[in-house]
């Protein structure tokens, strides 16, 4: 007899295409997850499972936190989508983000992180009357053409068109120049050979689509430099970093202030967001109409639901000790998986930031994407395997990001961490 995990996956093969809603759900076993709470998903047939996947980041409160929920439900009884005019919420909201961002001094909203960086580099190009956008090899900002390339390239790719998709539009992605990550010499280089050519760079402060590879801070100051000198509109990709290590995104931590950002996942604990912030100078072109005007559309734009849940949100963050907590919990679970592969002689280190945390199979420094070539894909396959069969949620994808939340208590990660005891005792043998 079919399990109810194995009948809706067998009912979603039939009208789903592949059977999920994008190809990074695939856990490798058929689960149909029925409910959520903290850090536990259920399945339909009643598992219980520790979810370090986090929905891709957006949850870092935990899931279904009461005072998001309860925010929902009130905005609800007075207010669904208008479409029209402007509403308190989203002036409140706002203000609350132009308090927050360093470099915000105007916001606008959309409804994922990709929208956000189209619209960051859409904007970018109409500032400059440029073109070209640099990217980083390993970088992730989204589906869209201008960017969804180059991420896990393999080593003869690294460099050249390495789209995402088939469908693509290689003449978009011709403005797209491909460099390393933490080398602003060849940023600099490729700028000054293409004079008056880049539009916008776009970085994320911590490159966690390859896991967890931090700027140098002398990296992001250089950038800084460079944009300003050249005319280039520097762009911080913080939909993975905005609200999960600081409220003010990673540029308030390390001190660099871009012109743009882009905003998504964690700023609403699961409902559907992009935010674009930045200079009141090159954000007012969305407002503008005529000469100059960027047009910024969306039917769903600033949905009150996606308001509520961002204020509500803000709210639980901001209160005193959140982040505290979150690089408490970070740093006491990649100092035990440390441990754990030290005692059983692995070639293998745990890495991330704050609440982010995987585990790469090399060992020694890394900068870039080339020095993540050295991870042994097989092994790390078989960790995350054996973790998803001891019903943890893990993305089975070698070095991809995992993630922690507030609801993520010690006696939760010791649970967790028992288990990754045994299963590195398995691939030390
Ligand atoms: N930018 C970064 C850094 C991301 O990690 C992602 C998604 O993972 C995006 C943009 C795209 O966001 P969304 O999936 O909400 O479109």
């Amino acid at each position: 007899m079919s399990t109810n995990n194995e009948t809706i996956a067998a009912r979603a093969e039939a009208v789903i295409p592949g059977g999920l809603l994008s190809p990074s759900r695939r856990l490798g076993a058929p689960i149909a997850f029925a409910r959520a709470e903290g850090a536990y998903l259920y399945d339909a047939d009643g598992n219980r499972y520790t979810d370090y996947h986090c929905a891709f980041g957006a949850n870092v409160l935990g899931h279904r936190p009461p005072a998001v929920a309860a925010a929902i439900a009130e905005t609800a009884e007075n207010l669904d989508l208008i479409g029209a005019g402007v509403l308190e919420l989203e002036v409140e909201v706002a203000e609350l983000l132009v308090n927050a961002i360093p470099c915000a001094e105007q916001v606008a909203f959309c409804s994922s992180g990709s929208e956000a960086t189209y619209h960051a580099l859409r904007l970018a190009r109409a500032h400059t009357g440029r073109k070209q956008i640099i990217k980083f090899q390993g970088g992730y900002h989204g589906w869209h053409d201008y960017v969804a390339m180059n991420g896990q390239s393999s080593r003869q790719m690294i460099g050249s068109y390495d789209p995402m998709s088939d469908g693509m539009l290689f003449d978009a992605a011709r403005h797209t120049a491909i460099l390393p990550y933490n080398d602003a010499g060849a940023v600099e280089d490729y700028i000054r050979k293409n004079p008056g050519e880049v539009a916008a760079i776009i970085v994320e402060p911590i490159a966690h689509n390859m896991g967890a590879v931090i700027a140098e801070k002398q990296f992001l100051a250089d950038l800084r430099r460079i944009t300003s000198e050249h005319g280039v509109v520097l762009i911080f990709d913080e939909v993975i970093t905005g609200f999960r290590h600081a409220l003010g995104g990673y540029q308030s931590i390390v001190g660099v202030t871009p012109d743009l950002a882009t905003f998504g996942k964690a700023a609403t604990s699961g409902y559907p967001i992009g935010i674009l912030a930045g200079r009141r100078e090159i954000m007012e072109r969305v407002g503008r109409t005529g000469e100059g005007a960027v047009f910024m559309g969306g039917t769903f734009n600033g949905t009150p639901a996606s308001m509520a849940a961002v204020k509500a949100t803000i709210g639980e963050l901001a209160r005193p000790g959140v982040y505290e907590r979150l690089f408490e919990l970070g740093a006491y679970l990649r100092g035990e998986i440390d441990g754990i592969i030290a005692r059983h002689g692995l070639k293998a280190q745990a890495a991330g930031f704050g609440s982010v945390w995987l585990v790469y199979f090399f060992d020694g420094a890394f900068r870039d994407y080339t020095d993540l070539l050295r991870n042994d894909n097989d092994l790390d396959m078989r960790f995350r395997r054996a973790l998803i069969a001891g019903r943890q949620v893990f993305q089975p994808l070698q070095l991809k990001r995992l993630y922690l939340s507030l609801s993520h208590d010690r006696a939760v990660l010791d649970d967790t961490l028992e288990l990754i005891d045994t299963t590195m005792a398995g691939l030390a043998r």
